[in-house]
């Protein structure tokens, strides 16, 4: 056998082995799908019926756009941006319409997208006048000159680009504006006055196996002087990778930006996946010089590997002092919740009939 022939007879061998293992029990999903619409302390007690019927419904509406577009064979890019619309010009979340307000009393929105498939990306930051900062991030990665557009520039670039254009009034909600007048009043922080934090969030994998990412949001309540939280930055509060997985996160984002949350998780399932092949092709084939190729080692990740790696990363996180979570979604269809706050609105769906939204812990 060359030594071609045996490695590729090697890695069929790894993969035909680890896929089975996993999978047998519970079959891939063909689509998989998770959002999230904010973390943060939310009590049981503090939420009436008919508010959380209401956050449910908002959940199912977005859980069921994304679903329907992977169900149909559409991209994942197209199921992240259809939940993410719902979301943003849904006031009960902080993005697009019922974003949070700067110390100023304005709305400045940021947002991000990525595609696993190739790490495309984009994100803009500090919009107060594009009504689906999603789609501007959209655009920008489709243009993919630039990743980052800030202020000014990203409301040229989304005049150019022909996106919709309101008001900045448009965007202000009563419950959000006392917010940062309760803030200033008591000088409390943001975590005190905001109690949920509300950012939105989708992962997707589509019948095609790619990935993509997308988290909108109008940042922490009284945030000053340009501030930009985790979820434009790529790597921190977005992040795609279909050699390892997608993620978007809400929560605290100077704490997230440091820990580099969102690639910091998919980089660990990357080498976990692949550590645990070459073990395997190293067993298999004692003698032969066996590497991972790009996307096997995938299928070593499962769901205990998927949560045990986001629970790490967030209790770093949590180390550091901040709070939050993060919705992560790997190539085999495994999708996890990770947070440590006391709720995070979530839902998940698949292929195989899972639909389900959530908010507090234990639900
Ligand atoms: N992560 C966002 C930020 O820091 C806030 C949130 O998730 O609600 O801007």
């Amino acid at each position: 056998m060359t030594a071609l022939s045996s490695r590729f007879a090697a890695l069929c061998a790894a993969f035909a082995i680890l896929i089975a293992a996993p999978l047998a029990a519970q079959e891939a999903p063909k689509w998989s799908f998770a959002i999230h619409g904010g973390a943060g302390t939310m009590s049981r007690e503090a939420m009436t019926p008919e508010r959380r019927a209401e956050y449910e419904a908002a959940l199912q509406a977005a859980l069921d756009a994304g679903a329907a577009v992977l169900r149909e064979g559409g991209s994942a890019m197209d199921a992240v941006e259809a939940a993410i619309l719902l979301m943003e010009d849904d006031p009960k979340f902080n993005a697009g319409k019922g974003a949070v307000y700067t110390w100023e009393g304005r709305n400045e929105l940021d947002a991000a997208v990525m595609d696993g498939r190739d790490r495309s990306a984009g994100a803009v930051t500090g919009v107060t006048r594009v009504r689906n900062p999603i789609l501007l991030a959209r655009a920008v990665m489709t243009d993919g000159r630039h990743v980052f557009l800030s202020g000014a520039g990203a409301e040229e670039f989304a005049r150019d680009k022909g996106i919709t254009a309101v008001d900045p009034a448009y965007f202000e909600t009563d419950a959000r504006r006392e917010a940062l007048e309760r803030m200033k009043a008591e000088q409390v922080s943001a975590l005190d006055v905001d109690l949920k934090f509300g950012t939105v969030g989708a992962v997707a994998l589509d019948q095609a196996g790619n990935l993509a990412a997308g988290t909108s949001t109008g940042g922490m309540t009284g945030k000053r002087w340009g501030r930009i939280g985790d979820a434009p930055v790529i790597g921190a509060g977005t992040y795609a990778d279909n050699r390892s997985c997608a993620v978007s996160a809400t929560g605290w984002g100077e704490y997230f930006i440091r820990v580099g949350v969102a690639q910091e998780i998919c980089t660990r399932l990357r080498l976990s996946g692949r550590l645990a092949l070459d073990e395997f092709a190293e067993a298999a084939s004692a003698d032969d010089e066996v590497g991972s190729a790009g996307g096997v080692e995938n299928v070593a990740l499962t769901e205990g590997l998927v949560q045990s790696v986001a629970d790490d990363v967030m209790a770093e996180v949590a180390e550091l002092g901040g709070d939050g979570g993060v919705i992560v979604l790997a190539p085999s269809g495994v999708a996890v919740f990770s947070f440590n706050t006391s709720g995070m609105y979530r839902g998940r769906a698949t292929s195989e009939g899972v639909s389900e939204v959530a908010i507090f812990r234990g639900d």
